[in-house]
């Protein structure tokens, strides 16, 4: 139980994924917001001594900080690649060097004028081309679904690239870009956090879900498609329903808190 395990750790990190998790699913990704009341808890947690709060999203960093601003929060972007955060010079895997992150730039500044020369295609899809990946949005358009990840497969086939689908989306990252499992583990770990809730609903989320990381909590946000396959160990609902289990978080967090100082006040 959540509860017991939350009630023995000493720091906790809170960790969720921003579009579908903690702002609906809108048809323009650019208008997406944080649900009311989201910021204002986040911002709380934030301040708990023994509490850690992290945004983790495909998003680019900067989009993200900016879409969600909550102090003290450690922000993740780029499914991973993009960090407010310093590596840790010992992670394993290496982190990205300097001339590493050059290179995928470089890269994807590449491949994203191939792919928005084959959206000519594809009117009414929106190309995105972030930092360290490309994403094309189709939901305005679901009838070049096919055609977008066909040409999606013919790019990875190079070898350079691997293909992610998400909800409406399909995304082309480098081989070897880092994925929101190793992410969220080294920040847990590089944020002396011994348990960690994390929230997600995509296929990205997964990757976090499914991480060889006991420590880390999965909860599932699942907007009533049903029960599908997850490797998270609780399921939510929507956007509303992570809500309220950050809030019962929240009470039960407090709650140990308050034991513990009395604990502490009868000690001689
Ligand atoms: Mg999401």
């Amino acid at each position: 139980m959540w509860t017991s395990r939350l009630q023995h750790a000493s720091r906790v990190l809170i960790a969720s994924d921003f579009d579908g998790t903690l702002a609906e699913i809108v048809p323009q990704p650019e208008a997406a917001a944080p649900l009311p009341g989201v910021l204002a808890l986040l911002r709380r947690l934030a301040q708990q001594p023994r509490m850690r709060v992290a945004l983790v999203s495909g998003r680019a960093l900067s989009d993200l900080q900016a879409r969600c601003p909550v102090p003290g929060c450690w922000y993740v972007g780029g499914h991973g690649n993009e960090s407010s955060a310093p590596e840790e010079p010992a992670a394993h895997p290496a982190p990205h060097q300097p001339e590493d992150h050059v290179r995928i730039r470089h890269q994807i500044k590449t491949v994203a004028a191939e792919i928005q020369r084959r959206a000519a295609a594809w009117p009414g899809v929106q190309v995105e081309a972030k930092p360290y990946s490309v994403a094309v949005h189709f939901r305005q358009a679901p009838q070049w679904e096919a055609g977008i990840q066909a040409a999606f497969s013919e790019l990875a086939a190079s070898g350079a690239y691997r293909v992610m689908l998400g909800r409406q989306l399909a995304e082309l990252l480098p081989e070897g870009a880092l994925t929101k499992g190793l992410a969220v583990h080294r920040l847990r770990t590089r944020l002396g956090c011994d348990l960690a809730f994390y929230f997600g609903d995509d296929v990205t989320d997964e990757d976090v879900f499914s991480f060889d990381d006991v420590h880390v909590i999965g909860v599932k946000v699942e907007h009533g498609e049903g029960t599908g396959a997850t490797a998270a160990a609780y399921r939510v609902r929507s956007p509303t329903e992570v809500l309220a289990a950050l809030r019962a978080i929240e009470q039960a967090f407090l709650a140990v808190g308050e034991k513990t100082l009395h604990f502490s006040a009868v000690q001689p």
